[in-house]
């Protein structure tokens, strides 16, 4: 097993630089995906671990092993795509064995790797069908039991699962992230979905514009974003965000325009009241428009629009010039055009520097 590591690594493209310096250590055995907004650099960075893009300067490691220059059969990486890449005139059978036999592996030991690929995937009815017989779930396995019987160091997804429908990329999931149980090998996953990056992986790495805004663990990233884009990417539906400033008025308060009064916990003082005076941004996600052990305050909006999602339903509305969705009970009945006032639970609020975006931590 092998863990991946990538120093001061750049990209550029002629002269656009698309990666700036980024340092990277994946542990061996790690789950790490790699997320972010449409081309902030993920499928650059994947391809520079696959060997598929060199990069411009810094260094790629595989294990212990500098890979740098190495080209992609070397590396004992084995990548699976998001159109799944099979050949169409060969059975299932076929394809997961086509790199074998490709390196003059014998006919035995191929026909008993694919079989093994096979029952781990569920495939063992289709082996003799070409790609055109599979569903989308289907070929997406085959695609990924080629990727097994190479036995990799190293397993690298690139939205291995977009091309299927809601449920399929559900139950999907669930398999790979079963297969890493079992197999136990480094997996690098690019995904824009943030669900998917929350759901599978150890470690989310959030890209944006080449760089890493935060990596941590699903959690960490929910509940203590480092910055604004990490906090507006992570979570659905968004955090809400507030402009507005601290305030000193018997205790420290967040204000805001639409009424905005928050009386900030006290415990958090010394942290926020650097940030007196100067232009801040509170976030507060829908979930936790609810009563807070630690302190309660309430916001009132104006309500635009009303989702219901069964469990529970969102409301929408203007909070002065932001637009704010409180996730309420089900069972709240509200009309367009209603004052509705909602607890926010103070705990879970964040401030941000407007100026940096950074987290007051
Ligand atoms: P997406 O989610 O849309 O696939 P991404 O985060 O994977 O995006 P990349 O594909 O890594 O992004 O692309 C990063 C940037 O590099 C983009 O601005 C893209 O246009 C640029 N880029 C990628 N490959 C090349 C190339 N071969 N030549 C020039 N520019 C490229």
């Amino acid at each position: 097993m092998s863990g991946v590591s990538l120093e001061r690594v750049t990209k550029s493209f002629g002269d656009v630089t698309v990666i700036p310096p980024l340092d990277l250590e994946i542990a061996s055995r790690e789950f790490v995906v790699l997320v972010g907004p449409s081309g902030c650099g993920k499928t650059t960075t994947l391809r520079m671990i696959a060997g598929l893009e060199l990069p411009t300067t810094g260094t790629v490691r595989i294990g212990e092993r500098d890979v740098t220059n190495l080209r992609p059969g070397l590396r004992n990486c084995s990548m699976v795509f998001q159109n799944y890449a099979l050949y169409p005139h060969m059975t299932v059978a076929e394809n997961i064995g086509y790199g074998m036999r490709v390196r003059g592996t014998p006919k035995s030991e191929i026909d008993a790797a694919v079989k093994d690929a096979a029952r781990i995937l569920n495939l063992d009815p289709y082996l003799d069908r070409r790609p055109k017989q599979l569903s989308g779930g289907q070929r997406q396995r085959v695609a990924i039991g080629r990727a097994i019987v190479r036995n990799p160091d190293v397993f690298l997804f690139d939205e291995p699962l977009s091309n299927l429908d809601a449920k399929l990329r559900i139950e999907m999931r669930t398999e790979i992230k079963s297969l890493h149980r079992r197999l136990q090998t480094t997996v690098v996953y690019v995904t824009h979905d943030q669900v998917e990056a929350m759901t599978m992986a150890d470690r989310v790495v959030v890209m944006n514009g080449g760089r890493i805004e935060q990596a941590a663990d699903p959690i960490t990233l929910y509940e203590r974003p480092r910055n604004l884009f990490v906090a507006a990417f992570i979570g659905a539906p968004s955090m809400n965000f507030i402009e507005g400033e601290i305030v000193r008025d018997g205790g420290l308060r967040f204000r805001a325009a639409g009424g905005v009064d928050i009386l900030l916990p006290v415990n958090r003082s010394a942290a926020y009241e650097v940030a007196l005076g100067e232009p801040v941004v509170a976030g507060i996600r829908p979930e936790h428009t609810v009563r807070g052990a630690g302190g309660t305050a309430e916001v009132t909006l104006q309500v635009r629009d009303i989702e219901p999602l069964g469990p529970h339903t969102l409301l929408i509305g203007a909070l002065g010039e932001a637009t704010f969705t409180a996730q309420v009970a089900a069972s709240v009945r509200a009309a367009p055009d209603d004052r509705v006032t909602v607890p926010v639970d103070v705990e879970k609020m964040h401030i941000f520097r407007k100026a940096t975006g950074d987290v007051i931590p």
